[in-house]
């Protein structure tokens, strides 16, 4: 019976292989039909579509195109040369669940407050640190901007900090809180999209593939490694280098570095499959990518690993590459923009105006050229007691509520924020008066939304979520 199967199975292969050859081009031309019907009955003829696609941690100097020696994105350099990179980007907080919610609502953290006061990082408190601040519903997102313009919406991610229970879902058609990594995730995206009716589609990825405690898998794991070292970034020796106890060795802080950059080439290579898919089903002229991170990683340049400990330029520089329609090929933006800029970028391409105040501003004028100056850029954590930085694009104050310490930086010519110029009376006068601006911004947009003493929501995490939380190594 066996022997039967097998010789079916040969014949088969034999006689119809012309059936495997031809599936991607009939798919991609029933997908064409399909769009061409439904286009013509709802839509303009070239309403894009919308990939906004953020990989957790990932730095942008990290990055060949944002000059890194090393070759960990060999695609992606050659995607940005087809549309627009700007060269520096601020994030505005430094940890996954603040990030998204400024990514998608365009404002700022002391203004959609979800961060967190008792959440499951803050253990000081471990009866409390299940309670978790959630994105309330008063904030609208970009893609519920999306659903009501009409388009069909999708979110994919692998849960954690970006699980739909922290208020994520809000204006998705489909919201996938069990979608992998970026291969799994541009595979679930593609079976979507050749399911839906050809109406233009918002699709948001959000993937852990960089996110410690870093990918140690071959290939990827040979690439730059030169010495293997006994070391993991598992969250007992996160915190115990963070926290001074553990002392590191410039050998494991390389090795730790080494994989994490295999892990950037891991999800280059991913990014060129599912472009390549795009191209396939004929998508990808009609697309515009937004391709960005929520926050970058630090190894040991200002004395802790990983991301929620600072808000210097390792942890807040993150990279963005737009594509598509409509942007212009190879132009790099030197001016200094920021992660709230996004939302309204993408919907001023889509030609979308969103009915409510945003803090961030459409880059369109930067992507033609027509204005070139930076953009100040405030970023917040309520970590480590505390912390809140303003950046000019030249000068970057840093305030520690908890000691009420002030640190200021020139980037231009200490790029790597090592000498502390703070004691330049001018210099630190100015700065306070761009903070006190930021800050005074962020209180007008609260009294908006908030009711002063106003308790917010809380959300008791879910096992699940715990549980993933505990893979990414954020509890214990
Ligand atoms: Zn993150």
């Amino acid at each position: 019976m066996a022997q039967k199967q097998q010789r079916l199975r040969a014949a088969m292969k034999r006689n119809f292989w012309w059936l495997k050859e031809a599936k991607p081009e009939l798919e991609r031309y029933a997908y064409r039909l399909q769009r061409l019907a439904a286009g013509a009955k709802q839509f303009p003829s070239g309403t894009p579509n919308v990939v906004l696609l953020s990989i957790d941690s990932l730095a942008a100097r990290h990055l060949g195109c944002y000059g890194y020696a090393r070759r960990t994105s060999p695609n992606l350099d050659r995607l940005a040369e087809s549309g627009v990179l700007f060269e520096k980007v601020m994030a505005q907080t430094n940890w996954t669940k603040p990030a998204l919610a400024s990514l998608l609502t365009s404002l700022h953290c002391s203004v959609h407050k979800a961060d967190f006061v008792t959440d499951t990082g803050d253990r000081s408190d471990p009866s409390a640190r299940r309670q978790a601040n959630i994105l309330d519903q008063r904030f609208r997102t970009i893609a519920q901007d999306f659903k009501q313009a009409g388009y069909a919406t999708i979110g994919l991610s692998d849960g954690g900090y970006a699980h739909s229970c922290f208020g994520f879902a809000r204006g998705f058609d489909v919201y996938d809180d069990f979608a992998g990594g970026l291969k799994s995730c541009g595979y679930r995206l593609l079976r979507w999209i050749l399911r839906q009716s050809g109406k233009p589609f918002f699709a948001f990825l959000h993937c852990w593939d960089v996110h410690y405690p870093y990918l140690d898998r071959a290939p990827y794991n040979r690439l730059f490694v030169q010495q293997r070292v006994p070391i993991v970034l598992d969250s007992p020796t996160r915190l115990a280098i963070n926290s001074g106890a553990q002392k590191t060795r410039d050998v494991e802080i390389q090795f730790l570095k080494a994989l994490y950059d295999g892990a950037i080439r891991y999800v280059d290579d991913q990014l060129n499959r599912l472009f390549e898919e795009f191209d396939r089903l004929g998508l990808k002229s009609n697309t515009i990518f937004a391709i960005t991170a929520d926050h970058g990683e630090a190894f040991m340049e200002h004395g802790a690993v990983e991301h929620t400990e600072c808000l210097y330029d390792e942890v807040l520089h993150v990279p963005l590459i737009l594509f598509g329609p409509g942007i212009e090929k190879g132009r790099r933006v030197r001016a200094q923009v920021r992660s709230i800029d996004i939302t309204p970028t993408l919907l001023q391409l889509c030609g979308l105006v969103p009915n409510r105040e945003l803090q961030g501003i459409s880059l369109l004028p930067w992507i033609l050229n027509q204005r070139v100056d930076d953009l100040l850029s405030g970023s917040e954590t309520r970590r480590r007691g505390g912390i809140k930085a303003v950046c000019d694009g030249r000068h970057k104050l840093i305030y520690h509520e908890g000691e009420r310490r002030t640190e200021i930086y020139d980037l231009l010519n200490d790029r790597i924020e090592s000498q502390d110029v703070s004691q330049d009376k001018a210099l630190r006068a100015a700065m306070e008066a761009k903070f006190q601006r930021w800050q005074y911004g962020n209180t007008q947009y609260e009294r908006k939304y908030w009711a002063t003493g106003e308790e917010q929501e809380k959300f008791f995490i879910i096992p699940e979520v715990e549980e993933r939380l505990r893979a990414l190594g954020y509890v214990e």
